[in-house]
This record gives structure tokens, C-alpha cells and sequence, in this order.
């Protein structure tokens, strides 16, 4: 099943044990702006190559679009769609007063130069300038893009309009409107759930030494592990998109980062045995955790899953069909919308620090994501026991009930449909 039908079956499911009004499910079923540009680049060889680009804004119910933007390849408008209709679920799960949005651009940012990625992201923002804004959609960092490619972004805004727009973006580096504690907020929000849930667990289903592994070594991956492994975890396993790296006894975390940056893959780490990338799925542990990307664990392998608990930092890991097999036979899923919203929620932090022209320490960034998350975590496992369900389906609702109520006070208005064509 492809990324976005996945996304509409887990909103129907949910919304369905919910008994939620259907005119709610029918409204956030339709993105309300798709742009589609053409980005024109001067490459370092002089020749000239058109770029695809897309802009989703889903939701404005709860506030501004916001969401990231990825270069990838292959990128098409049904993925960003789904990303885009996850953030408004997600900034609703969290309470966090915003829509949802996703980006991206078809393109091979490993193969491309510092150079061809700046004008690449400054033709894009020259293209989406006029529906993006600190008032409107606010971007962010996403797969292969970077704190390097958020400040190029800013400035090229900040340009376009005429006036420093710290705010226009998020995921900056710290030395022009970044936020402490973005770095690593995805990873550590997450771990903040996953240790919440593990506390709800009886003392004799709770284990001494839980074993991690951790599918992609991006931002979010390779921090998870990091924190983990910091809280006394043991960290089995990892990859990256040229393969996984094994060992039953438990990995030198610090070794595979420090081989990760300088050698550019976690394969080149002597610590455990290499494995081809989708491999590292169906080793033995307690913890998977999915930071990567999309439809990892799918029909084809959910049956040789081993772990007792996913945590899903990547957006859409686990296919529909994989979910309902997984959570028939006991394994807990830590929803992307839950698991991962911690990135956003230090995005909202940073947009806050940037409307303030007043930047917070480490330890207060840190404190405020915590109460947050564990708040969210509450909320969705108070509906989980409430509706009986699974921790995914509890999620939707817990972000359907103040989506529901936004929309109701709103009135029927407020969510007019627009939608741009190239
Ligand atoms: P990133 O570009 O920093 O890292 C992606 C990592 O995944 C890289 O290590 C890459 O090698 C690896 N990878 C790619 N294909 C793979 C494969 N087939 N098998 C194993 N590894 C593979 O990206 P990121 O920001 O860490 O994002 C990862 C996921 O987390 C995405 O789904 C993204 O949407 C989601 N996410 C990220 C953030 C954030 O703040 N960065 C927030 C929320 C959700």
C-alpha cells in the first residue's frame, strides 16, 4: 500500500472507532493547497537542470502550515501529501498551535555541491516564497536537509521581503536564530515516550538490559542511539541506507558516530558484523527503532520482526498492513505522530525564541519538551484505555478531538479549500 493510502486507512480506522463526525474525516482527507514549481539550477559544470518541487499545506485549523522539506530522488506529490496530513496530526497530538505542511524536491543532494544545493534551495525558496512566511508556513529540516540549508533558506526569504525573517524557517543553526536542543528534539522526544510507556509496564515485564537497534543514522537515528546508549541501553544494532552493522553483545556507540562522520557509513565501523540495509530489520531485540523513512517494515517482512516495541522517529515506517499484523500478535507500536513530535515541538520553541528576539538555555528547552511530551503521551493513553484500541489509533483520536473542536468553533469557513496548479 502506498505512503498516503496508508496514512487516509489510519485516519479511517481511527475515526471510525471514534464515531468521529464524518464531515471532520472528509475535510482533513483533502490537502487545502498543493503547489508544484519548477526550480532551474546552474550546476558547477555549467549546464542547466529543472529541478521538481513541491509545497503541501494541509491543515490551518490550529494554526500556521509547518512542516519540512526533503531532497530525495525520487519524492512525488502522494508522499509529501501523506507528510503534509501527518503534520496536522501531529501538531494536534502535541497541542502545539499549528497546521500541517510538507516540502521537497526531486533531486540526489549526496551527489550535488555545496554550491548547486544553496542556489537549489534558493531557486525553491524564490518559488514558494509568497504562501511560506513566520505567519504562514513555516519550513523545516527534513531527509537530507540540513541546519546549512535552513539559514540559505532564511536569508533568501529575508531578501525576497525585504526584513530579517529568523522566523520564516526552523531547524536553523544557533548562531543565526537556532534553537538549543533542536539538534537532537526529535530523538530525545522520542525517547521521552518510550520511557513513559516502559514505566506503565508491570515490574515483571519490565527488563534490566533492553536492546536497541536503530534503522537510519541520520538526525534522528544516530541521536536516539546516542541517547540511549547514554541511559544505560544497549545498542545492537544500526544503518544506514548502504547497510547495517550487528553485534549481539552491543555496539561502541561513540566509534560507529565518530565512523559515520568521517567515513560517511556506519558499515565502515570494525564493531559488528555488516549486513545489507533492510537486514538489520529482523535481528534480535527488544527495541526497533525506525529512523529512516517510509514503508520499512511491510507485508514482505513484518513476520521476521523480533523486537517487542517499535519506536517510530521516521514518518510511515510500518505500513497498514503491517500495523494491524504487529498489534494482533502483541507488539507495541510507539506512533510516528507521537514518537517523532518532538522535532516539531523544539520548532515551535525556536519560532517562539525568534517572535521574541529572546533565546532560552539548553536546560529550559529541555524542560518544556519533556512536560510536553509526557502530557501527549498521557493524553493518547488516556484514549487508548478509554477506546480499547492500539497506541496508533488512540494517537489520531487524541489529535482528531482538537482538530474536531478547532474546526466546530472555526465554523464551516474556515477551512476553505484552494488549490494551485503550475
Ligand atoms: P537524515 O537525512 O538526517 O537521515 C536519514 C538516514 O536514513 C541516513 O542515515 C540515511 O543513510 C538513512 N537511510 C536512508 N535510507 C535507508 C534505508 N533504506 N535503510 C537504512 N537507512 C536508510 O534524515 P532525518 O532527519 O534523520 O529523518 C529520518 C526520518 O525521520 C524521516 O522519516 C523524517 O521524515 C523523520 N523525521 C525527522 C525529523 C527531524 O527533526 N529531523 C522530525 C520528525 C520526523
Amino acid at each position: 500500500m502506498d505512503f498516503y493510502k496508508n496514512t487516509l486507512s489510519n485516519m479511517q480506522k481511527s475515526a471510525k472507532i471514534m464515531k468521529l463526525d464524518s464531515e471532520v474525516l472528509e475535510t482533513l482527507s483533502h490537502p487545502q493547497k498543493t503547489l508544484i514549481v519548477s526550480v532551474p539550477v546552474r550546476m558547477d559544470d555549467g549546464s542547466l537542470k529543472v529541478f521538481e518541487g513541491y509545497r503541501i499545506q494541509h491543515s490551518e485549523l490550529r494554526g500556521p502550515f509547518k512542516g519540512g522539506f526533503r531532497y530525495l530522488p525520487d519524492v512525488c506529490l502522494d508522499e509529501i501529501k501523506a507528510l503534509a496530513t501527518e503534520m496536522s496530526f501531529k501538531c494536534a497530538v502535541v497541542g502545539i498551535p499549528y497546521g500541517g505542511a510538507k516540502g521537497g524536491i526531486k533531486c540526489n543532494a549526496k551527489e550535488m555541491s555545496q554550491g548547486e544545493l544553496e542556489r537549489l534551495t534558493r531557486k525553491y525558496v524564490q518559488a514558494v516564497y509568497q504562501i511560506v512566511g513566520p505567519e504562514h508556513d513555516i519550513p523545516a529540516p527534513d531527509m537530507y536537509t540540513n541546519s546549512q540549508i535552513m539559514a540559505w533558506f532564511m536569508d533568501e526569504y529575508s531578501r525576497l521581503v525585504n526584513k530579517y525573517q529568523p522566523g520564516v524557517v526552523t531547524g536553523k543553526p544557533i548562531e543565526v536564530g537556532g534553537s538549543l536542543g533542536r539538534d537532537s528534539a526529535t530523538a530525545q522526544g522520542g525517547v521521552y515516550v518510550l520511557q513513559d510507556y516502559l514505566n506503565t509496564l508491570d515490574e515483571k515485564d519490565r527488563k534490566k538490559d533492553y536492546k536497541v537497534i536503530v534503522q537510519g543514522f541520520g538526525n534522528a537515528g544516530m541521536h536516539a542511539a546516542d541517547i540511549l546508549h547514554g541511559l544505560g541501553f544497549t545498542i545492537v544494532g544500526v544503518s544506514d541506507s548502504r547497510g547495517g552493522l550487528y553485534n549481539a553483545e552491543g555496539l561502541d556507540v561513540q566509534q560507529v558516530i565518530k565512523d559515520k562522520k568521517t567515513k560517511g557509513s556506519v558499515t565502515e565501523c570494525n564493531e559488528g558484523k555488516c549486513l545489507k540495509p533492510h537486514e538489520i530489520l529482523e535481528q534480535p531485540c527488544d527495541i526497533l527503532v525506525l529512523a529512516a523513512m517510509e514503508n520499512q517494515v511491510i507485508e514482505e517482512n513484518m513476520k521476521h520482526i523480533k523486537a517487542d516495541i517499535l519506536l517510530e522517529l521516521a514518518n510511515g515506517p510500518t505500513s497498514f498492513e503491517a500495523d494491524e499484523y504487529l498489534n494482533k500478535k502483541g507488539v507495541v507500536i510507539i506512533p510516528d505522530i507521537l514518537a517523532n513530535a518532538g522535532g516539531v515541538t523544539v520548532s515551535y520553541f525556536e519560532w517562539l525564541q525568534n517572535q521574541q528576539s529572546y533565546y532560552w538555555p539548553l536546560e529550559e528547552v529541555k524542560v518544556k519538551l519533556k512536560r510536553i511530551m509526557q502530557e501527549s503521551f498521557a493524553r493518547v493513553n488516556k484514549f487508548q484505555k478509554e477506546y480499547k484500541c492500539s497506541m496508533r489509533e488512540a494517537a489520531y483520536i487524541s489529535a482528531y478531538d482538537r482538530l474536531e473542536k478547532a474546526m466546530k468553533l472555526r465554523g464551516s469557513g474556515a477551512n476553505l479549500r484552494c488549490k494551485i496548479y503550475r
